[in-house]
C-alpha cells in the first residue's frame, strides 16, 4: 500500500516522520505544528491523522488536490481560508470561485474508490 503524504493542515507543508529514543512522531518544517508522540509509528500516524481531521476542511485541502463540485472532479488552484472560499479548476479550463460548502467531496472522502454520491 502507499504511503500518502501527510501534509501539514496550517501551512500546507510536509509532516514528517520522525523517531526519537522510543517514542515516534509527525511535525511540519516550516511551521510549529506537531503531533503527540505515541510509542509505535502506527500510533504516530493515527495520531496525525486525527490531528488533521481536527481542522475544517478548506485547511486539511491542498492546491492541486482534486475535489467533486457539482458531481465533477476539478483541481483546486488556490485557496483562500479567511473568506471560506476555494479557486478550482475545471475540465474545460474555466477558474471558479466557489464557496467551501459546495464542495460535494473532498480528496480524502475520494481517496481508495469511486466517489458515490449520497
Ligand atoms: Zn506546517
Amino acid at each position: 500500500m502507499k504511503m500518502k503524504t501527510l501534509n501539514c493542515p496550517v501551512c500546507g507543508g510536509s509532516l514528517v516522520f520522525y523517531k526519537s529514543g522510543e517514542h515516534y512522531g509527525y511535525q511540519c518544517f516550516d511551521c510549529p505544528l506537531s503531533v503527540v508522540e505515541s510509542s509505535t509509528p502506527e500510533g504516530a500516524l493515527n495520531n496525525a491523522k486525527q490531528l488533521i481531521s481536527l481542522f475544517p476542511p478548506i485547511m486539511q485541502v491542498q492546491i492541486e488536490d482534486t475535489v467533486l463540485w457539482k458531481s465533477c472532479p476539478v483541481i483546486v488552484l488556490d485557496k483562500d481560508i479567511k473568506v471560506g472560499e476555494l479557486m478550482v479548476l475545471d475540465s474545460y479550463g474555466n477558474k471558479h470561485m466557489v464557496d467551501q460548502q459546495d464542495i460535494d467531496g473532498w480528496p480524502w472522502e475520494l481517496e481508495g474508490g469511486e466517489y458515490v454520491p449520497s
